[in-house]
């Protein structure tokens, strides 16, 4: 037994857990903790989903990431499943230039990966102080970080620079591209469901509250629709996408509104609510007949039809169009919608097979397969440091110590 696995995705306001044992990939025990520095709520949950606990109240009011992540141990603890921790893998935004793979973090990542919160200010910091919150609680465990970015790092020169002077590119000022995770997990499925297209030209849409698509030659990323940070190309849940850089300088110059009035603006009152002036949640605006609900599905659909077309034309052609996250997992109408009119790229979807959420939703002699694939985020996580457990386990077989957190 080499011990269990804790991966932990901490956002702005959100801390997600999963726990695993070796050698099983579906999680034993979920936790969810939502509002935090709200009114704060925490469930955890087991593995047939069946709540374990919940709580709320005046002990949570206000609760920092740490006091939260602490309440979940505590109640992973009551239900006896946080004795045998041995690595807690943590999603984090940005790896940089130089975090290309999972990676054992001590106090010196630790601050390289704090030198990279300007470039991610509203991601960066809440996953770095899950770190740290963990680093506490479980001060005997391997600290794994996986990095969003990381997938995108085989970008060409082309898919990777912007047209500004060269010294920004050289300080970092680049297309970074983020879901790498959830691209990674849909890519290995890919390589076991259909070998051949994973070998091939393929575009990966993760649409849910956030939004991107990827293009993937050969199990490569090679472009990306997010770039610099995650407010570019397709508009989600309450961020813009693609924006002319001139709206910024009008905003500033003009509006004079200040930097922080314009990230809260991009980050979290612009995409689909903005247009919509309704809800960030496909399935409130599918359900509305506002004509601003529809206007805001129309111009999220066509983003998505203009960027496939572009990240089809980066890759030469089209085998595969696969799509996962909250929308499209479960969204008949949007995927029916992307896919409509799409003969001239071999795009052809089955009505029914869509209808009713299958794997494969292509038609029968649609050129190009048009598929589903749930994403998992967690699981890339969990492999990753049960690959560190394995790694430290062997050192100490050989009589080589531990590996060394850098
Ligand atoms: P995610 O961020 O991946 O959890 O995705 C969240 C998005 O998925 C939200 O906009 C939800 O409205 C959307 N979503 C979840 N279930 C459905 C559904 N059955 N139909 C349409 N959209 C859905």
């Amino acid at each position: 037994m080499s011990g269990s696995v804790l991966t932990l995705n901490a956002g702005s306001s959100s801390l997600k857990i999963a726990l695993f044992r070796p050698d099983d990939e579906q999680p034993i025990a979920t936790g969810m903790a939502d509002r935090i520095g709200g009114d704060c709520v925490l469930t955890v949950k087991d593995a047939s989903g069946t709540i374990l606990s919940e709580r709320r109240g005046a002990a949570l009011q206000g609760a920092t990431h740490e006091a939260v992540l602490q309440a979940l141990v505590t109640i992973l603890t009551e239900v006896r499943l946080a004795q045998d921790i041995a690595a807690v893998g943590h999603r984090v935004v940005h790896g940089g230039l130089v975090f290309t793979t999972p990676t054992l973090v001590g106090d010196d990542v630790l601050s390289q990966l704090a030198a990279l919160e300007p470039f991610a200010p509203l991601h960066q910091q809440h996953n770095l102080a899950g770190i740290r919150a963990a680093q506490r609680a479980f001060p005997d465990a391997l600290q794994i970080a996986c990095f969003d970015t990381a997938f995108h790092r085989s970008h060409p020169f082309v898919n990777d620079v912007f047209a500004l002077p060269r010294a920004l590119y050289d300080e970092g000022v680049r297309r970074y591209g983020f879901h790498g995770l959830s691209y990674e997990y849909v890519t290995q499925k890919l390589a076991i469901l259909r070998p051949e297209l994973h070998a091939g030209r393929v575009i990966i849409c993760h649409l849910g509250n956030g939004a991107s698509a990827c293009a993937i030659h050969d199990g490569q990323s090679i472009a990306s629709t997010m770039g610099f940070s995650a407010l570019d190309g397709l508009p989600m849940g309450t961020r813009c996408g693609q924006l002319d850089p001139g709206v910024m300088l009008y905003l500033l110059q003009q509006k004079k509104m200040t930097p922080d009035a314009i990230a809260d603006l991009l980050y979290k009152q612009s995409g689909l609510l903005g247009l919509s002036g309704l809800s960030n949640d496909m399935r409130v605006l599918e359900a509305s007949d506002d004509p601003a609900a529809k206007a805001a599905l129309d111009y999220f659909v066509f983003r998505i039809r203009r960027e496939i077309g572009g990240l089809a034309a980066s890759l030469g052609g089209l085998d595969a169009l696969i799509f996962c996250g909250g929308i499209g997992e479960n969204s008949r109408l949007i995927r029916a919608r992307v896919c409509s009119d799409m003969e001239w790229l071999g795009i052809a979807i089955d009505p029914v097979r869509n209808a009713s959420n299958e794997t494969i939703l292509s038609a029968q002699l649609s050129p190009v397969a048009i598929m589903m694939i749930p994403t998992n985020e967690e699981i890339v996580i969990a492999r990753a440091a049960f690959g560190m457990i394995d790694r430290q386990k062997a050192l100490r077989l050989r009589g080589q110590g531990d590996l060394p957190p850098l």
